[in-house]
């Protein structure tokens, strides 16, 4: 592993942290999730929940997990049999991969991908093969004819990740249907992570790929608490899928972690019955934010890709005279005074991507407002 060395977060939060700038890099909010979740956090610590829950989660989440499935989605999954919890949705992916992959397999996934993909896929020792998502009038998205051209017959799996991280793309039902149609005639299992499934904005709703024809049974459906109720650190995560999925993916998460924090799984469970009002609020104020940071860097002289999703503005540097994000981001502190990431990080082959830097905008109208100013500088 290292060749893996330190992750693109650590190393750009350790840097605001040393400059003492704006830190728009690592995606976490800087305000907290809704009041009654978090008391029911301190009311479980308070109230005896403070030794190891069952393996696959405490069972009230997993019964609000499948609810919460059967309301948004329309889809049945047993919550005894049929949901897993995990530590975040980090483990669910690593554990998927592992459970599922044999070495010398090949994991399809789209770049630029979140950095835990290729660490898992190599945990494995499988093969991740990348398929380029690239700005398509101002959206990222991917040739249907090389997404088929990846397949071969070591394929086993596809990971797809809508809402997107990085490029804040939200997956139409036309696009998943391209990967569920492959999934089906190759027999391939999708790995959806669907981490910021409520963090969608301008009307556009996230599909689950589950729901598409066919694709429940072959479908391992992933999501996590810390973005859709702002409590990034809780690492609280779940697996939905057919059993004998779930039953693999479990064989590997019991020997990883065992379980996951007893209290928190009750809070999110509370959070998942009540709080979803409160996420309806938290999705328009970040469509306002995100408008607000886009205006701030387009004023800057960035050339900004509008997303329908996630925490994330995409930016194109070039405009401003630069071309290397990853120079551009380790100097952005002396510069502005402000963190980024370099979007390169995320791609097998960072040339791709050379030339995009991300800015997170889950952080309050002042930060943004400041760091808008202060990236003023740069032109
Ligand atoms: N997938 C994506 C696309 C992410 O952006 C993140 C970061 N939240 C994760 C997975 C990890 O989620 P968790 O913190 O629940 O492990
Ligand atoms: N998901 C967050 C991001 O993309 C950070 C997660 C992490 O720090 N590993 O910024």
């Amino acid at each position: 592993m290292r060749a893996f060395g330190t992750t693109i977060f650590a190393e750009m939060s350790a840097l605001a942290a040393q400059t003492g700038s704006i830190n728009l890099g690592q995606g976490f909010p800087d305000t907290d999730g809704p009041a009654g979740m978090l008391d029911r956090a301190v009311q479980a610590i308070g109230s005896g929940a403070n030794q190891y829950p069952p393996g696959p989660g405490v069972p009230e989440l997993r019964r609000a997990v499948a609810e919460h499935r059967a309301d948004h989605y329309r889809l049945d999954y047993d919550p005894a049999r049929e949901v897993l919890v995990t530590v975040g949705a980090t483990e669910a992916i690593a554990a998927s991969v592992l459970a599922l992959c044999e070495p010398g397999d090949e994991v399809i996934a789209f770049e630029p991908y979140y950095d835990s993909y290729a660490a898992s896929i190599a945990l494995a020792q499988a093969r991740l093969v990348p398929v380029t998502l690239r700005p398509v009038e101002g959206r990222f998205t991917f040739d249907p004819d090389e997404l088929r051209a990846a397949v071969t017959p070591r394929t086993r799996a596809v990971l797809v990740n809508s809402p997107h991280n990085p490029t804040g793309t939200v997956f139409t039902r036309e696009e998943l249907e391209v990967v569920a149609e492959l999934c089906r005639e190759r027999d391939l299992i999708a790995i959806t992570d669907e981490v910021y499934e409520h963090l969608t904005f301008d009307g556009v709703a996230h599909v689950p790929m589950a729901t598409l024809p066919g694709m429940r049974e072959r479908t391992v459906m992933i999501s996590s608490a810390g973005k859709t109720f702002s409590v990034t650190g809780w690492k609280t995560g779940w697996v939905c899928a057919p059993a004998p999925l779930v039953t693999a993916v479990q064989t590997v998460k019991q020997f990883l972690t065992f379980t996951a924090g007893a209290p928190w799984q009750l809070a999110v469970a509370h959070g998942l019955r009540h709080e979803l009002e409160w996420v309806s609020a938290l999705r328009s104020g970040l469509q306002d934010k995100r408008d607000r940071l886009m205006e701030g860097l387009a004023a800057a002289g960035f050339e900004v890709l509008r997303p329908a999703g996630t925490y994330f503005v995409q930016t194109d540097i070039r405009p401003l005279g630069f071309t290397d994000g990853l120079e551009l981001t380790r100097r952005l502190p002396e510069l502005a005074g402000v963190v980024a990431i370099p979007t390169q990080v995320f791609y097998d082959r960072p040339e791709r991507g050379r030339h995009y830097v991300r800015f997170a905008f889950c952080k309050k109208d002042e930060v943004i407002d400041e760091a808008a100013a202060r990236l003023k500088r740069l032109s």
